[in-house]
This record gives structure tokens, sequence and C-alpha cells, in this order.
């Protein structure tokens, strides 16, 4: 039987959804093909979305009108915003969810998604003629004819799992691996490669006793991943922290021996900054204890993760160890902690868009390009539904710069430097974190998304309204005076020196002592103006205009610096040099440089410039010979 699609998407994790419901809301004819469809979106291990850089990453997906924001919020068991004691560019929202209300939640938007269709099956077989794509084949033998296929198929290419020396095939626990997929891809001239991960035990919550732990509760002020503002509805619930001891420490070495890390059973790298509790034990031989996060998995479920408690030891010596911890003297859990092994595909063979350097039509995206983590699979399928639609209409790609969003950081960063060990985003990757921030993504991202037709009109309406108020908002503070006499007492309350003279507000919220929220009872007029703009919005609509606000004028300096940084790069950014230089015959460069420009095949001379191994040097010959 044959099917005829503009796009098809193979498999419905956090990457597939995504690339799925933009390509057809785009208007592209989709089909995703997954294996489960009671598994759409399943969280391979911690049902959490966010954290560090990752949360920022979930806010630009949502102002691009993703859907993993919207999901979070509607399934939110616990949310926090990490990093509230540092800078707004470190401020990242994290929330706890329940897995399987995120599964059907999930389900529920694609299932109503227009030109949108599911079908469940395995894909066996991508099918290719003359280095253009022509869609896929599967296991129960459809053929399914497309302009262009994006393959997300996660940690399943020759999945194969590992508890102990016990080995099993496996695209996650009791799944099944997808053991065809990458030879039919390999074929083409793309490059695969192999990386694992792991995950920790699942604990019955009614053999834990909770007295000997210590609660972590849930942010009591009211954030939202969706800039749609749609009220959490789940009860919240608290997180607990427990440590591990030397007692602990002593029951896990002694599987040592039969751990697939130590082995040499499992060759390939792992996650550099989710390690498993054997290797910090390895790494760190002198703690005396590690923290351990013991969390719920849903609302209803006695089903609880160990975060921090990955492992592949044997399942026995799991167990033992964790009996040790006075919490868990009387544990029951549901499944021990398992490795995977599977199979990736070389990034730097791909364009900004996704799409593949060697097949036409053929985009990739999630943790098959060698990252980790549902929020990046997730970035990198909106980008890769968006531009397989735009493809099938012959328009340009959709390519997001560094400076406009991590979601660009994280694909420059793929396809220039490609990966040797899983990809996590951290904020440290970003050059310009001040204008990456979580509460300013809207008004970065939304437009543009609005211009493809991706944002819808209530999304961009929204932001505009916001965006008008925030600046209303800024201008009130850059013109308005304060007097010393009205506002010194406030000072010395606050603990900042009082004014000798006046100033502007602008001067006076610079001050790290001086927030919006703290001032305002002290300047009527101020109260006046912010009373004035919450007329009519809510209150989570109106913390987020006070939080854009203040975060722009009090930041202002580091701001100006970085935009000017990015305006440079920008003019880089803009001299393509794809196809134009034969970079094997040129002698005024270096021979890494050669080899590293060949490979690559830059599309501008600012991607050339983020080259590793191509240096400040060989850019200027660049340019020299360009000007020619
Ligand atoms: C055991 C384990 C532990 C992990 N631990 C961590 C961690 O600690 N930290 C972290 O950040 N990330 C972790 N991850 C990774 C995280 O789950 C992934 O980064 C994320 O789920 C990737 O999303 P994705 O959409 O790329 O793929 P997945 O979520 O893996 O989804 C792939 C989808 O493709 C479908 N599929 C596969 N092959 C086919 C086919 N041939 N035909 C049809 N459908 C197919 C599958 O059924 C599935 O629905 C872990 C994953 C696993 C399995």
């Amino acid at each position: 039987m044959t099917f005829h699609f503009d796009v098809v998407v193979v498999g419905a994790g956090h990457a597939g959804c995504e690339a799925a419901a933009a390509s057809a809301r785009l208007g592209a004819k989709t089909c995703l093909i997954t294996m489960d469809m009671n598994k759409i979106a399943q969280m391979s291990c911690n049902p959490a979305i966010g954290g560090i850089a990752k949360g920022q990453i979930v806010r630009e997906i949502d102002a691009l009108g993703g859907h993993t924001g919207i999901v979070t919020d509607a399934c939110a068991l616990q949310f926090r915003m990490l990093n509230r004691s540092k800078g707004p560019a470190m401020w990242s929202p994290r929330a706890q969810c329940d897995r399987e209300k995120f599964i059907w939640t999930w389900r529920g938007i694609l299932e109503n998604t227009d030109n949108l269709q599911i079908w469940q099956d395995q894909v066996s077989e991508l099918l290719v003629e003359d280095a253009e794509v022509q869609g896929v084949k599967t296991f129960l033998g459809a053929e399914f004819r497309a302009k262009c296929v994006v393959i997300t198929a996660g940690t399943f290419l020759n999945g194969l799992m590992h508890v102990g020396r016990v080995r099993l095939p496996g695209g996650r626990m009791s799944e099944p691996a997808s053991p065809l997929l990458t030879e039919s891809i390999t074929r083409h001239g793309i490059r695969a490669g192999r990386m694992k991960t792991g995950t920790p035990v699942r604990i019955d919550k009614r053999s834990v006793d909770f007295s000997l732990m210590e609660e972590q509760p849930g942010d009591e002020e009211y954030h939202t991943f969706s800039f749609l503002n749609i009220p959490r509805r789940l009860k919240q619930l608290p997180c607990w922290i427990v440590y591990t001891s030397a007692e602990v420490h002593e029951v896990l070495r002694t599987g040592f021996a039969d751990s697939p890390l130590f082995n040499g059973q499992i060759q390939s790298i792992g996650p550099r900054y989710c390690p498993s509790i054997e290797t910090k034990l390895s790494t760190f031989p002198d703690r005396e204890q590690h923290m351990l996060f013991l969390e719920p998995e849903g609302e209803t479920t006695n089903e609880m993760y160990l975060n921090g408690f990955s492992s592949s030891l044997p399942m026995d010596v799991q167990l033992n160890a964790l009996r040790k911890i006075p919490a868990f003297r009387n544990l029951h859990a549901y499944r021990p902690g398992y490795a995977i092994e599977y199979d990736f595909f070389d990034p730097t063979q791909l364009f900004h868009s996704l799409e593949s350097k060697c097949v036409a039509g053929l985009f990739l995206a999630g943790q098959v390009n060698g990252t980790t983590g549902y929020e990046e699979a997730a970035g990198q399928g909106l980008i890769a539904g968006i531009n397989a639609a735009l493809k099938t209409r012959g328009e340009d790609p959709f390519v997001l710069r560094r400076d406009e969003a991590y979601i660009g950081v994280l694909i420059d960063d793929l396809v220039t430097k490609g990966v040797d060990e899983p990809y996590r985003m951290f904020t440290s990757r970003a050059e310009y974190r001040i204008l990456l921030r979580q509460d300013d993504a809207d008004m970065r991202l939304t437009e543009r998304s609005y211009r493809i037709g991706l944002a819808t009109e209530e999304r961009y309406r929204r932001m505009t309204e916001k965006k008008a108020a925030v600046e209303t908002l800024i201008a009130f503070i850059q013109n308005f005076s304060v007097k010393p006499s009205l506002i010194n007492p406030a000072l010395e309350t606050l603990g900042t020196t009082p004014l000798l003279h006046g100033c502007k507000l602008s001067e006076l919220l610079g001050r790290p002592q001086v927030t919006l929220a703290n001032i305002r009872p002290h300047i009527h007029t101020l109260d006046a103006e912010i009373q004035r703009i919450a007329e009519g919005r809510t209150p989570l609509e109106l913390e987020e205009i006070l939080e854009a606000a203040e975060v722009e004028v009090k930041y202002a300096g580091y701001i100006r610096r970085e935009r000017e940084m990015a305006e440079k790069m920008v003019r880089l950014e803009n001299i393509r040099i794809a196809g134009r230089f034969d970079y094997m015959n040129m002698n005024a460069i270096t021979i890494e440089a050669r080899q590293k420009l060949t490979a690559i095949q830059p599309e501008t001379l600012a991607q050339a410039s983020r080259i590793p191994g191509v240096s400040p040097a060989d850019i200027n010959v660049l340019l020299v010979l360009m000007n020619r």
C-alpha cells in the first residue's frame, strides 16, 4: 500500500512531535509515523522539563509557536525558577511533570492538528533516488512517498540496553530497537557513530520513609513556560532530598567488576554532565556523599524517580546499596537503572536548516544528531519541521542566529563543530547570554515565526501588546525624576545610600538593592503607572511586563554591549561563502583550516570563523580573496 504526503516525520519523541505539528500547521500534508502511539513524547528519563539553559530553549520553542511549553504547563507538578539569585541571563524555569499526562496531552494536540495524520508502525527503510529523498518504507510493508522526510528516532537506532552483564536490544526499557534504519541512511554517505546514556531506578513511594528526607517545595510565585499564560492545573507536589553515604558507596563498589562502564562492555561515550553514580564514585573517590533528589513521576502514581542515581550496575547491587540509606531501608523498586547505547549521525553533514548535505529533502533532528535532552530535541524538531514544510513550498530556510536564540546556538554548534560526546545546552555555550533571556523570548522570536505563518494571531497580538507595555514602562522609568526628599527614607530601609541630588528612576533601578516591586510603594506616580498597565491583564501578565522592563533597565549597559558585539558578527553572518572556494588549493591558509573548511563547507564567513582549527588569520585570507 502506498500513501502520499508532503512531509513524513519518523518518531514521535520530543523532536518528532514538534516537527510534525509545525510542518502540518504550516500547511504541509504531514504524516507522523511512530512505533507506539501510547508513548508519544514519552520522557525516557526524568519527567522534568527545563532547567539551566534548557528552560530558555522551551521558552523559545513556545515563542515560536511550538507546544512543549504549553504541554509542560498543563502537566507541571512542581515549578521552580532556577538561579533566581543570579543575574537574569541565568534565570531558568524548570518543571517536574506528570509523565502520563504529558504523553496524553501531546497526543491530544497531535490528533487534533489539521493536515496531520499519525501512523503506528516501524520505519525500516529510507527511500532515496539520485541523492533526493522519496519517502520511507515500514515493517508492515506500507510505503510513504513524501517530498521531505524528518528522522527523529531518538535512542532507538540499534539501541542496546545494559544492566550489569545483562544486555537487551531495545530503544528504551520494554520497547523494541530500530535495527534497520541506520544502514539505510548511512548507505547514502551519512556518517554514523555510537553514544550512550543512562537512567536511574524507579521507586515505589509506599516504601519510602519521607520523615528522613528534606522536603524541597516548588516556587510560590506563579510562572508558566508558555507566553500564552495558561494557568497550571495539577496539584503541586514537593521533591525530596536525600544523600548517599560511605556505606552505600561500599556496596556500589562491589559491583564495579560487573559494571558495563568499567569492564569494556560499553565502548561509547555518555553525557559528561549526567554521570552515573558509579562514574561519580570513580571520578570523586574521596567524596563521602552525593546528593540525590526523589521526584514524583505523576499526580496519581506511586512511582518516583531518583535523580542523581543513574546506573547500569547489576540490579542487586543498585537495590542493596540504596537500602543502606535510612529513608530507603524498606525500598521496593519498580525497575533498576540501566544504560543504553544507540547510533547517531554526524551533524556536521547538515545545513543550519537541519537538512542533510548528502540527501536533499532529508532532515534529522533530536538525539539522532548527537544531542541529549528533551528540550534540545524539541528545539531541533521544531526547526526541522518548519524547514521541511518551507522546502515543500519552495521557500528559503528558517534559520536562527546565535544572537537570536539558544536554538540558534545549539544548531550552529552541531553543524559547525560536530559532537564527540552527547551535546547538552549550557548558558556558557552562548556568547550573547544577556540577549537570550527567558523573559523576552517572545519579543525576540514570535514576530519571525508569525511572518512564516506559524505563530498564531493570538500569540502575535499578546506579544505586541506586551512589548508596547514594556516600552511604555521603560520610557516612564527613564524619564521620571526622583527627589531625594521623597525617596531617601525608603532607600535607607533598603540598605542603599541616600541620594544627594535628584536622579532618574532608571539610575536608581540600576542599584542591586532596588527593584520595581520594592520601590513602587514609595513612588505614587510609578504605582499609578503600573496600575494603569495592569488594567485588563492577569497578575501573571503584569508580572512578565514588570520583569522584562526591569531587566532591560537594570542591565542596559550589558545589553547594549552584547548587542554591539552581535551586530558586528551579523555583518560576517551576511557574507555568504558556500561553494565559492576550493579550500584544498588555498596555500595561504593552514592545512588544518583547509581540511576543516572542506569537511564543513561553511555557509557564511561567520560560520567559518567558528570552526575549531580555523584561525582569525585564515578568515582574513578568505576576506582578502572575497574582496578580489
Ligand atoms: C535510558 C535513557 C536515559 C536518558 N537519560 C537522559 C538524561 O539523563 N538526561 C537527558 O538530558 N536525556 C536523557 N535521555 C535522553 C532523552 O530521553 C532524549 O534526549 C530525548 O528523549 C530525545 O528526544 P528525541 O525526540 O530525539 O527521541 P526519543 O524521545 O527517543 O523519541 C524517539 C521516537 O522515535 C520512535 N522511533 C524510533 N525509531 C523508529 C522507527 N524506525 N520507526 C518509527 N518510530 C521510531 C520511538 O518510538 C520514539 O517515539 C535518556 C534517554 C534514555 C532512553
